[in-house]
């Protein structure tokens, strides 16, 4: 795991949602595992359903490919049927997605919400995934920057500079998830370097808004991961749908042509 200590290593995280059984997911992962290995100076985290965590945990042992989770509840314990607690997180993966699209939208996750799950994650050791953007609605009102430097402050505000170097933001415009309309990307690079990094800078300076690891995530394919990872702000991918086909290692690869 690095921190933001100046130099951004690129980071490509797989994001499969719901799909792949246990069985599946060992089959798959497999299958990619030997590629995804020699690809060097790239932090690699596969995001599988919690079922497949503990079997997935035993393939990647030894190697640098990390594992995280999809979610998690933001209490220790207690009456919260079905719910998943940090640390059960924390005794299969080192990183944990939160404040996804899809949890805001479906399960109705507030940033209130999001925020108390980054500090749950982080008091286990976690490294949190966190998700920001704006809909085809906002977007379309041109309210991106405003959403989006909304969503970060919550996220963000309170934490110790500690604490926030350890966080991975990923920008997510929710219009271009799983829809197979992709960001341009120097819009999403304008929205990382003008939205995002400001309000880190605005909370923590600007070591750590300039340290902090922002990956672009919506419909990103082997076919066009390129034009994301040229631009200066952006330094990786959250991948879904392109993550569970075996060519998902093209885009692992492209991020470590960016060390180049
Ligand atoms: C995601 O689930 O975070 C995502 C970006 O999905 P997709 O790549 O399928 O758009």
């Amino acid at each position: 795991m690095e921190v933001a200590t100046g130099k951004r290593i690129p980071f490509m995280a797989a994001n499969w949602k719901m799909n792949k059984t246990s069985q599946e997911a060992v089959v798959f992962l497999s299958q990619i595992l030997p590629a995804m290995r020699e690809v060097t100076g790239v932090e690699k985290v596969v995001c599988p359903p919690f079922t497949a965590l503990p079997a997935l945990a035993n393939l990647v042992k030894g190697t640098d490919v990390g594992l995280g989770a999809q979610n998690m509840h933001f209490e220790e314990k207690g009456a919260f049927t079905g719910e998943i607690a940090p640390a059960m997180v924390k005794e299969w993966c080192a990183y944990v997605i939160l404040g996804h699209s899809e949890r805001r939208g479906i399960f109705g996750e507030t940033d209130e919400m999001v925020a108390k799950k980054i500090r749950a994650a982080l008091a286990v050791g976690l490294v949190p995934i966190v998700c920001v953007g704006e809909t085809l609605a906002e977007n379309e009102a041109k309210q991106t920057d405003s959403v989006v430097r909304r969503q970060m402050t919550a996220a963000m505000t309170g934490l110790t500079p500690d604490q926030a170097a350890k966080i991975v933001i990923a920008y997510e415009p929710i219009w271009a998830i799983g829809t197979g309309r992709a960001a341009q990307g120097p819009d999403a690079n304008k929205v990382v370097a003008g939205s995002i990094r400001p309000v880190l800078d605005g909370l923590f300076g600007k070591a750590l808004a300039q340290g902090t690891r922002v990956l672009y995530g919506g419909s990103v394919t082997p076919a066009n991961i390129a034009e994301f990872l040229a631009e200066p702000d952006i330094d990786g991918g959250l991948v879904g749908g392109a993550s569970l086909k075996p060519d998902y290692i093209e885009l692992v690869k492209a991020a470590q042509k960016r060390l180049g």
